[in-house]
């Protein structure tokens, strides 16, 4: 995966003295996403616009995890800040520490679906499920990923981190919030009724 254009490198604008923010980052994909076959699900308009960033530079392996600063010579340790065991790559933090590992069995269990979250793509075109709920359950999941972000922050920083139930139930909450709010009065009654159950 490559840029076709890049704007910042290790959270520095390129061609700019203004701060990096996630805010600015944000704007700048929008005006230049390109054709990748997880567009739908990064710009979906059920995602808040923070968590489509930071999935939208996790899909292209940007964030600065330990493993890319170590070999920048950066750092020295390499360990997760989240479980403490394995080297922290991007593939860990969201498919394989057991911290977001366990996170996605919530996800799974409370909303009712079985795929793998290396799966997320495809079964967001093709899904076996109403348009709506794949909607929900793909929102949901890039929030997944945003979450896994920010509590890796906290964590190399504060050495905390939030229980899986409270993330899990923050991120249904939200996305249901949203929801409601702009298609309440177009519901199909087979998705209003998953929807209450939720
Ligand atoms: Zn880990």
């Amino acid at each position: 995966m490559h840029f076709s254009k890049q704007a910042y490198s290790n959270n520095r604008w390129l061609h700019s003295s203004k701060e990096y923010t996630v805010a600015a980052g944000y704007n700048w994909v929008r005006i230049h996403k390109s054709k990748v076959d997880w567009r739908f699900l990064c710009w979906n308009s059920l995602n808040l616009p923070k968590s489509s960033f930071i999935f939208w530079v996790f899909m292209h392996q940007r964030w600065s995890t330990r493993d890319r600063l170590a070999r920048m010579g950066l750092v020295g340790d390499t360990s997760c800040p989240i479980c403490l065991l394995d080297p922290k790559s991007h593939h860990h933090l969201v498919y394989d520490c057991v911290y977001a590992r366990t996170c996605f069995r919530l996800l799974q269990d409370r909303l009712g679906f079985k795929f793998s979250l290396l799966h997320l793509v495809p079964w967001f075109s093709t899904g076996r499920r109403t348009k709506l709920q794949r909607i929900f359950i793909g929102s949901c999941c890039v929030a997944l990923i945003y979450w896994i972000w920010r509590i890796r922050n906290k964590a190399r920083v504060d050495n905390v981190v939030r229980r899986p139930e409270v993330v899990i139930l923050q991120i249904i909450k939200d996305i249901k919030t949203r929801f409601m709010r702009r298609n309440s009065t177009i519901l199909r009654s087979r998705d209003r009724a998953w929807l209450q159950l939720l």
